[in-house]
């Protein structure tokens, strides 16, 4: 613990942003970074409780050893904090910049709403040892000789590679696009995290052996049954972006999209990659000059609306059928959980209309185009109130109401269809494995991430493909050294 009275004596600071009328001006982050020295007074407010709940089982899902590296922050010592975190994070540049940060949730000084400041620390110690060189490629010495597939480079085809390499596997990633990232690099927005950290870290891990196959639709391009020959061990990372049907009245017409197809057009766009290639979506979506409206409450629904400001749209209104969260959590209640209560995402903060308790009835237009959403307010059953009908004027509409399992296409209908791998039959068809062994039902196959959790978080997905790596090691080598 580095200050033993840190924490009553200095007050929580997190980063600042740019002002919402200068940063909706480009696509680029917009947080400042804090200075060195204020990092280390923030990192000075841990109070190194004893049971940390921040990396227990309600906080970080990697379990990051946060007093520990709050500590070697205050002295100074950036290069074993960074040792220190990359020991349970093999990206802590991402995970500091996108993670929601239920670590922080889980602090004990949030009992007092002003937890550690451990997102942005995390950032910091990531962004320092790069600026002073301490991220290099690690190739292992030993070589095992075994080869291994890895399908899909999000990052948990990324951390479950990455592992392997390292444990002196020859490893192969095969991505349907033309770079890797997964929904990191073609979801999330440049402005919540630009592109040049994946670019990074693919460099290091082809320092350490990974091979990447770029526009390799697996299933399509190349069975999975071919893999799974030609590999001892294939690791299935393709994640979990089937939209989850709308079922709305005049979804068909000219201005309604889902949410994907707009947000990878525009990090394709910002990428200077062709856009023409994204599925579903045959023409360009742009917000100027437009009323924009946005179906739907989660972190995709936020990057709609953050994109349509930059692009220029007059108003985005965002349409949520839950009621309005609380201010202010039950501490005692809730408390080391994630709470339930009212947040405003930056996008959110840049000027959207937010609506609660409101269903969306119909997409209503003239001639095929969108002109508004016909919507009503619902009771807490989401049931909707007699005679509280409205339009809302739209010019574009985004769904952006989650997702409901992997895509069907390709290596899906292999594996479900031709080589009988058990998949949930519940609605979601998320690959069936568990979280100790990560083993689908065939031979040689391992599944990890969105594909097999559901659309969830990058740092779980970070979790399951470095505790699938491990799982294939022991596997391959009846033992392993690789931390779960
Ligand atoms: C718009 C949006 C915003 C989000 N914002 C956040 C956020 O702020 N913070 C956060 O923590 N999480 C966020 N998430 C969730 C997060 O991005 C995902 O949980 C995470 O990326 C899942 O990682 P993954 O590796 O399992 O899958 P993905 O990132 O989906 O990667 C899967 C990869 O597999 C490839 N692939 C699929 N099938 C094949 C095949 N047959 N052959 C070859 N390659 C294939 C895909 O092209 C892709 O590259 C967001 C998600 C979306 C959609
Ligand atoms: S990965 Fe997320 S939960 Fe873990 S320490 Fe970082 S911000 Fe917190």
């Amino acid at each position: 613990m580095g200050k033993v009275t840190g924490f009553m004596e200095i007050d929580r600071q997190v980063a600042k942003y740019q002002p919402a009328s200068d940063r909706i001006r480009h696509f680029r982050e917009f947080i400042i970074p804090m200075s060195d020295p204020e990092v280390t007074k923030q990192a000075a407010r841990c109070m190194d409780c004893g049971i940390p709940y921040c990396h227990g089982p309600t906080g970080c899902p990697v379990h990051n050893q946060i007093p520990d590296w709050n500590d070697l922050v205050y002295n100074n010592r950036w290069e074993e904090a960074i040792r220190n975190l990359h020991s349970t994070n093999n990206f802590p540049e991402f995970t500091g910049r996108v993670c929601p940060a239920p670590c922080e949730e889980a602090c004990t000084l949030n009992l007092e709403d002003a937890p550690v400041t451990i997102k942005t620390i995390e950032q910091a110690i990531a962004d320092k040892a790069y600026e002073l060189g301490f991220i290099a490629p690690q190739p292992a010495t030993v070589k095992t000789g075994k080869k291994v597939a890895v399908i899909g480079s999000g990052p948990a085809g990324l951390a479950a590679a990455q592992q392997l390499a390292r444990a002196g596997h020859e490893v192969h990633v095969y991505e349907r696009e033309s770079k890797a990232g997964g929904l990191l690099r073609y979801g999330i927005p440049d402005f919540k995290m630009e592109k040049n950290f994946i670019d990074r870290r693919v460099e290091q891990m082809t320092g350490e052996g990974v091979t990447f196959h770029y526009g390799a639709n697996i299933g399509v391009d190349l069975p999975v049954e071919q893999l799974v020959a030609d590999h001892d061990a294939v690791v299935y990372c393709g994640g979990s972006e089937t939209p989850r049907p709308a079922g709305i009245p005049g979804g068909e017409l000219h201005g309604v999209y889902d949410a994907m197809p707009y947000l990878v057009q525009q990090n394709r766009r910002i990428g200077r990659e062709n856009i023409d290639s994204v599925a579903w979506a045959a023409e360009p979506i742009l917000a100027g000059a437009k009323h924009v409206v946005v179906v739907g409450g989660g972190d995709t629904a936020s990057d709609c609306v953050g994109t349509a400001f930059r692009q220029g749209a007059v108003k985005v209104t965002q349409l949520d059928i839950r009621p309005q969260p609380p201010e202010k959590e039950d501490k005692l209640a809730i408390w080391p959980f994630w709470a339930t209560k009212m947040r405003t995402s930056s996008s959110q903060a840049e000027g959207a209309v937010r609506e609660f308790q409101v269903a969306t009835l119909e997409f209503v237009g003239e001639d095929g185009q969108l002109t508004g959403v016909r919507c009503c307010e619902v009771d807490e059953r989401r049931q909707p109130i007699a005679g509280t009908e409205f339009i809302i004027k739209a010019d574009l509409a985004f769904i952006a109401i989650g997702f409901s399992g992997p895509m069907k296409d390709g290596v899906l209908t292999e594996l479900e269809g031709k080589l009988g791998v058990n998949v949930d039959r519940r609605g979601s068809s998320n690959v069936i494995a568990n979280d100790r062994d990560y083993k689908t039902s065939l031979d040689k196959l391992w599944a990890a991430g969105d594909v097999r959790r559901g659309q969830s978080l990058v740092v779980w997905a970070i979790r399951e493909g470095r505790q699938a790596a491990q799982a294939i090691d022991e596997a391959l080598m009846g033992q392993s050294l690789l931390p779960r």
